[in-house]
């Protein structure tokens, strides 16, 4: 009995402290996978779930509910309910390996801990460009949040067109859409709100219907990333839609009730989601570490930071690059690099191995019920493609639950119609 007591505090004191920063792609990919017998795993976050971010778009218009694709964190079986943090990491001591946090809940509490490995995985923030009155009117779609805000300002939008006393163009006004950023998430946010139209508006607004339209604004080419057969025929689809304009050009401000163009053209509208790419995140600017030119934090192929002499700390994700490999900005790449580094961490890989990506593919929903797929070996589009990208993600939902809540859902939308009531 004597015995087994002290074996077990042996252990408890042979244990290191790994803090994780952050529960995205990277950090929850660590979390889940690290061997908890053998460290003691710390996670700072100012969010308490992981969230699918591949399905986000679909909650805007109510394909999907939100808790449908968010996954509870603390079900990571953490051996003590205090190791996670609701809370951001502000500052980073790395001499004195001490990490500075800030609680959420708690404004007034701030505090440090200390670690012996850290993992940063910080994510990334939606970049404005610095164009004036994003930050104000515009909606970013990053977080359930803001899936959630959106959802809420479509709704609003329909209400007021059919309210009393509106005139014909205030009507046209709230109805009209300008997505900027013709990346998969832009599209992808187009495709459901067109797929909401057609498939509900259609019924529930009728006389609406043909006032709803949809502007795509990209100064380059819409999904530029994706196989150029693949991407014309996208744009060729989205070109031929009633009410959908696609403009090649960039916003260069923002207002309460409209945007304006490079031209000098102003566009009247109701809502502005804007997906213009990534910038980083305060803490990792804040960061006195070896950076790329847009800001990224620079590690060697073990995902170890560069300036870090102990080399106890690492980044990875969108927060991070690997210095002369650079990577895309996707959850593929998190997840990888998140699996690879629980690995060595575990001794399951021989920490000599540097971290090797080997892209499986893109995805991207086009709307009514037509998707992309482009793998290195396949190029598909059309009604396939939509299969392969839902069960795809199906698959790669991380519970049971999800892959039970999510076709739920679908079939829910299919037989129902989305939910449409508004409650802020
Ligand atoms: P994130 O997943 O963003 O996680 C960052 C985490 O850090 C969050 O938990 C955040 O709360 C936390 N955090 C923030 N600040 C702090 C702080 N100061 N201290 C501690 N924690 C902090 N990629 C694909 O491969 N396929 C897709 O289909 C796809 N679709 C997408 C659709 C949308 C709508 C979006 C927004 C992104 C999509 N992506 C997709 C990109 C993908 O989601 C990102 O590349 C991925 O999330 C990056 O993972 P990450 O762990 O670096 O960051
Ligand atoms: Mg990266």
């Amino acid at each position: 009995m004597n015995l087994q007591r002290f074996s077990t505090s042996k252990v408890i004191q042979d244990r290191q402290k790994l803090v994780i920063l952050g529960t995205g792609w990277g950090g929850y990919s660590v979390l889940k996978n690290i061997d908890k017998k053998k460290y003691d795993v710390i996670v700072v976050s100012p969010r308490n779930h992981f969230l699918f971010t591949p399905l986000l778009a679909s909650t805007t218009v109510g394909t999907l509910e939100f808790r449908s694709i968010i996954q509870p964190v603390r079900e990571s079986r953490f051996r003590d309910a205090t190791h996670f943090h609701l809370s951001h990491a502000t500052n980073l001591d790395l001499d004195n390996k001490i990490l500075h946090c800030h609680s959420v809940l708690n404004p007034e509490l701030k505090y440090t801990i200390n670690y012996d490995k850290l993992v940063i995985a910080v994510g990334a923030l939606s970049n404005t460009f610095g164009v004036p009155g994003v930050e104000e009117h515009a909606f970013f779609l990053k977080e359930v949040l803001d899936a959630r805000k959106i959802r809420n300002r479509i709704l609003t939008n329909f209400e007021l067109a059919v309210g009393p006393k509106i005139e014909e163009s205030e009507s046209k006004r709230l109805l009209h859409t300008v997505i900027v950023g013709g990346g998969p998430t832009g599209v992808e946010f187009g495709a459901e709100l067109y797929d909401f139209v057609q498939q509900d508006v259609a019924k529930l607004y009728k006389e609406q219907q043909k006032a709803v339209t949809v502007t795509l604004v990209e100064s380059d080419r819409i999904l530029a990333s994706f196989d150029s057969r693949l991407r014309s025929h996208a744009e060729n689809k989205l070109r031929a839609r009633e009410r959908f304009t696609l403009i090649q050009s960039s916003v260069t401000e923002v207002f309460k009730d409209s945007v304006k163009l490079k031209d000098g053209t102003i566009l009247p509208c109701g809502l502005v989601v804007w997906s213009t790419g990534l910038a980083p995140r305060w803490f990792t600017q804040n960061l006195k570490v070896a950076k790329n030119t847009r800001g990224q934090i620079l590690t060697d192929s073990y995902l170890q930071v560069l300036e870090d002499k102990s080399g106890s700390v690492y980044a990875l994700g969108d927060c991070a690059d690997i210095a002369d490999v650079p990577l895309p900005c996707t959850a593929q790449v998190a997840e990888r690099q998140g699996r690879y580094l629980t690995d060595v961490l575990n001794g399951k890989k021989d920490s000599k191995i540097p971290f090797e990506f080997k892209n499986m593919g893109m995805l991207a929903y086009i709307g009514s019920y037509e998707a992309l797929t482009d793998t290195p070996d396949v190029k598909l589009q059309g009604f396939t493609s939509w299969l392969l990208w839902r069960s795809a993600y199906l698959t790669r939902l991380g519970s049971w639950r999800l892959r039970m809540q999510v076709p739920m859902d679908w079939l829910k939308t299919l037989m129902f119609g989305r939910d449409i009531s508004r409650f802020d």
